[in-house]
């Protein structure tokens, strides 16, 4: 069956679609239309990708697990974050349509979860590394036949060391090139891209992917507008360094015209934000984490918390009762971040 045209969820994924003023595609691996240069996507596996110009060289794909922030340029790609594992193909033919021939050079992850880094493997194998000067002769004419993986030490470490049901990740999926600073420079297709460490947000090992020239940070599960923060408490999750991170993440970004546009974010999960979309978000886990404080104040148990809903008035926007991230675990998560002995989120 063809199916080509604008989605339902790609219309709710773009923010202020007069701002972007670019259609967004969607089509499935077995359609045969060309496609308009640099708003295609494709399919694999039962997963439809949805790609979304943001700005500058940078696009947003939407589809399985978290979103994708793609960037395109002389040199070839760089893909932050790279979905599920069942939708690594859909992915890479997306990748393909929107820039046909140019090799990937680099992954980044801005966490370990394998709804962003499902795709690792696949996605980097697909790739080829650039290389040059003295290392040009150490790997031969056509350099190293992967891309790099690049990502925080923290996200290596949490990779090999799966929990639960997860399978020990591939060798070939781990990073490749870590850091452990605050930061790691890099430059590429011509635009400084900084990878900035969040300490002990959602995790322990989260980034923002900053594209300079373009404008764009691609945020990871620092920021998401479709739910309340995911605070990984076994991986040095805590609520005190989500608001942190939110608040380096609206230094980093510009606002135009009456906070409207200007720098753009690309968030875990949901659609495009300017910086007022950040601040919001940003407000409302400050306000939800100081009412949980004073209810922990007044000697209040977690049962009793959860039953006075401090959540309530943002319940609509962000919370779920059901599924992986249900608005009591992130209340809990909350309580239990601020008990006398963690209020440290270091
Ligand atoms: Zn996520």
């Amino acid at each position: 069956m063809k199916r080509v045209g604008i989605s339902r969820r790609c219309a709710a994924a773009g923010v202020a679609a007069a701002a972007l003023a670019l259609a967004c595609w969607s089509v499935r691996a077995d359609a045969q239309q060309p496609q308009p240069p640099g708003t295609a996507a494709a399919s694999g596996a039962g997963v439809e990708i949805e790609v979304l110009p943001v700005k500058g060289g940078v696009y947003m794909m939407v589809g399985a697990g978290g979103n994708a922030a793609v960037h395109v340029g002389p040199q070839g790609v760089l893909v932050v974050d790279t979905m599920t594992e069942a939708a690594a193909d859909a992915l890479l033919a997306a990748v393909e349509r929107l820039a046909p021939g140019r090799p990937i050079r680099y992954v980044l992850n801005t966490n370990a979860d394998p709804d962003h880094t499902g795709g690792n493997l696949k996605v980097a194998e697909a790739g080829s590394q650039l290389v040059a000067g003295n290392f040009a002769g150490q790997l031969g004419q056509s350099g190293a036949e992967r891309a790099f993986i690049v990502a925080h030490e923290s996200v290596l470490n949490a990779l090999n060391a799966p929990r639960g049901t997860r399978r020990p990740v591939p060798f070939g999926a781990l990073p490749t090139d870590t850091f452990f600073q605050n930061r790691k420079d890099m430059y590429f297709n011509g635009e400084a891209v900084q990878l900035l460490h969040i300490p002990a947000a959602h995790t322990d090992g989260d980034s923002l992917v900053f594209f300079r020239s373009s404008d764009v940070v691609a945020t990871g599960d620092l920021f998401d507008t479709t739910a309340y923060p995911s605070i990984d408490l076994e991986r040095g999750g805590h609520v005190n360094g989500v608001i942190e991170g939110l608040n380096t993440l609206i230094d980093v970004m510009v606002s135009e015209q009456f906070t409207e546009g200007g720098t753009m974010a690309v968030p875990g999960h949901g659609r495009i934000s300017d910086e007022m979309d950040v601040v919001e978000y940003r407000d409302m886990v400050t306000i939800v984490r100081d009412r949980v404080q004073h209810m922990i104040g007044k000697g209040m148990t977690l049962e009793q918390i959860n039953a006075a809903r401090p959540t309530l008035d943002y319940d609509l926007r962000y919370g779920a009762e059901t599924g992986p991230r249900t608005t009591a675990m992130f209340v809990e998560a909350v309580h239990q971040n601020l008990q006398p002995s963690r209020q440290s989120a270091r």
